[in-house]
């Protein structure tokens, strides 16, 4: 049980925003999912401390999220608390001599938009991709030619005794879709990203290229996680459906889109076990078909009953 009270005098003395029942479909760019026990918007490192210091010595289940746009939250949703990062960490970017600091939840919009202000290069790829620097971080995300571990320099984290650690990148155990703190409970609290000195026109050339594939390629008309699958070795998760005959394949408010086959959308309403029973019949199809083993890429907030 949740003492929403105490909770919220807590909040109240760190400057921190708490607001009970937060729907999760509010939250995720799936558009999917019940409520929370309670939404609270942390503004600095020193509430970030303080609140997680509370929810841990009392036992009460939490989960961060950033932007919601790699998550998949179940129907009855989750029975904790959310965190997200708001304040100066949601805000404040710097730079000094091509090194690029930010706090976690940046959107990668804005980070990219400063870099392309300050004629930066490096981060173009990431453009169009809609989470934050603590969610591109944490999945170490990647597009087209890039991915954030070759811009990545260090993090500033909190870790589950409440400490704050300084990592270099080669301490984050960066792969394809994997990070360090998949391995630990840690907070990506700020990033530093490492960019060289370029052609502004070159910069904002490329990013609007790689906005506009996205367009023509992504069904960016309805709501969803993004790819629904990784990679596999060997394959591409899209090439793979689409070969299996399953572009439109549909249960419920669930689709995998007849756009792109990589990404199972919500045509409207769709929920939790919509989109379960469509991945589900997905993996099953193609790996019966073709043998291969297609591997969720969102991550999931509140298990299915
Ligand atoms: C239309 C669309 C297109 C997309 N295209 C791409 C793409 O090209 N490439 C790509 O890689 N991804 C893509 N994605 C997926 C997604 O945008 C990225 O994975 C993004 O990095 C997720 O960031 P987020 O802030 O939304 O994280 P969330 O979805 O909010 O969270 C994802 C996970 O990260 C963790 N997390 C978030 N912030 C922190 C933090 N500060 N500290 C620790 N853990 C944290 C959460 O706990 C959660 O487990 C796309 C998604 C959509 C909807």
């Amino acid at each position: 049980m949740i003492d929403l009270e105490q909770l919220s005098a807590v909040c109240r003395n760190a400057g921190a925003e708490l607001t009970p029942d937060v729907r999760l479909s509010e939250l995720t760019t799936f558009k999917i999912g019940g409520a929370c026990k309670a939404l609270i918007t942390l503004p600095d490192i020193a509430a970030c401390q303080t609140i997680i210091t509370y929810l841990r010595e009392n036992q009460i289940p939490f989960t961060l999220i950033g932007r919601g746009s790699n998550l998949l939250a179940a129907d009855q949703g989750y029975e904790g608390i959310v965190l997200k990062l708001g304040g100066a960490l949601a805000a404040e970017i710097t730079e000094e001599n091509g090194a690029v600091t930010c706090g976690a939840g940046v959107s990668l919009k804005n980070l990219c938009l400063f870099a392309l202000e300050h004629a930066l290069t490096g981060l173009e790829f990431a453009f169009g991709i809609p989470g934050s620097v603590g969610g591109a971080v944490f999945m170490n995300a990647g597009a087209y030619d890039g991915e954030f571990s070759q811009v990545l320099e260090s993090v500033t984290a909190l870790d589950e005794n409440g400490n704050l650690l300084t990592l270099g990148a080669s301490e984050l155990n960066l792969g394809y879709r994997h990070s360090v703190f998949m391995e630990h409970p840690w907070i990506v609290l700020q990033a530093t990203v490492r960019l060289t000195s370029g052609e502004q026109e070159a910069i904002r050339a490329k990013m609007q290229d790689l906005l506009g594939r996205r367009k023509s390629k992504q069904p960016l008309e309805f709501p969803s996680a993004g790819s629904t699958f990784k990679r596999p070795v060997g394959s591409y998760a899209s090439k793979l459906i689409d070969e299996c005959g399953l572009k439109g394949y549909t249960v419920g408010g669930a689709q995998v889109s007849e756009k792109h086959a990589g990404f199972v959308v919500n045509r409207g309403g769709a929920t939790f076990a919509d989109v379960m029973a469509v991945c589900q019949h997905v993996q099953e199809v193609v790996k019966a078909q073709t043998g291969f083993i297609l591997e969720l890429e969102p991550e999931i907030i509140g298990e299915a009953e």
